[in-house]
C-alpha cells in the first residue's frame, strides 16, 4: 500500500490537504472481534458534489468517491467508485481546497466512527474479492453495510453502497439522512448551495 497516487495528484504547497503517511498497520495489531478500525465520510463540493466514503484497512483510508451519498434505504443502490487510497490523517481534514487544484471546492467531515468487517475473511480478501460485509458505529450512519464491486466493462473501479437490511435501515421516502443531518459532525459547518461551476 502507498499514498504515491494521493501525493501524485496534488501540490501541498497549495493545498493544505495533508501530506499523511502509511501508519503501522492497526488491523492486523487488533485480531479477532475487538477489531475497530476508523471510518469517515466527507461531503465534497468538487466539480461535482459528492461523498467519498473512506474505510481504514492496512494502514491507509481505502476510498470511494459516492456521487449521491450513502442511503439508509437498503432499496438504494448507491454508485461508488473506488478511488486512490488517502492518508489515515486525510479523515479529519475540513476546508477548501484552493481553485485549479486537484478537488477543488469545500471538504466537511460530514460523518465518522468506527466499523469492522462481519465476515471471517480479512477485509483485504474482501476487497480484492469485490465483496465487503461491515457494520458502521458513526454518529450517523450505524448498522451492517455492504459495497459491492459491479462487474462492468468500463475502467472504472465502480462499486455499489448498500445498507443491509436491519433496524437502522429506513426507506428513503421516510427519512432522507443527508437531507435531515447536513452537518460536519467535528464543526457543526455545511456546505452551502451548490455553486455553479462550468
Ligand atoms: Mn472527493
Amino acid at each position: 500500500m502507498t499514498l504515491k497516487v494521493y501525493r501524485q495528484k496534488r501540490n501541498f504547497n497549495k493545498t493544505s490537504e495533508p501530506k499523511g503517511k502509511v501508519v503501522k498497520d492497526r488491523s492486523k495489531a487488533k485480531k479477532g472481534k475487538g477489531k475497530e478500525l476508523s471510518f469517515f465520510v466527507q461531503k465534497h463540493d468538487a466539480s461535482r458534489l459528492h461523498y467519498d466514503f473512506r474505510l481504514e484497512m492496512h494502514g491507509v483510508l481505502v476510498s470511494w468517491a459516492v456521487p449521491k451519498g450513502p442511503s439508509l434505504d437498503p432499496a438504494d443502490k448507491r454508485l461508488a467508485v473506488h478511488v486512490e487510497d488517502h492518508p489515515l490523517s486525510y479523515g479529519g481534514f475540513e476546508g477548501s481546497i484552493p481553485e485549479g487544484e486537484y478537488g477543488a471546492g469545500e471538504v466537511i467531515v460530514w460523518d465518522h466512527g468506527k466499523w469492522k468487517p462481519l465476515e471471517d475473511i480479512s477485509p483485504e480478501k474482501g476487497l480484492e474479492e469485490g465483496r465487503i460485509k461491515f457494520e458502521l458505529q458513526g454518529k450517523k450512519l450505524k448498522g451492517a453495510w455492504s459495497l459491492v464491486r459491479m462487474k462492468t466493462s468500463d475502467s472504472q473501479d465502480a462499486w455499489l453502497l448498500i445498507k443491509d437490511r436491519d433496524d437502522f435501515a429506513i426507506s428513503s421516502k421516510k427519512y432522507d439522512i443527508l437531507e435531515k443531518m447536513p452537518k460536519s459532525v467535528i464543526s457543526s459547518k455545511v456546505i452551502k448551495s451548490r455553486k455553479a461551476k462550468s
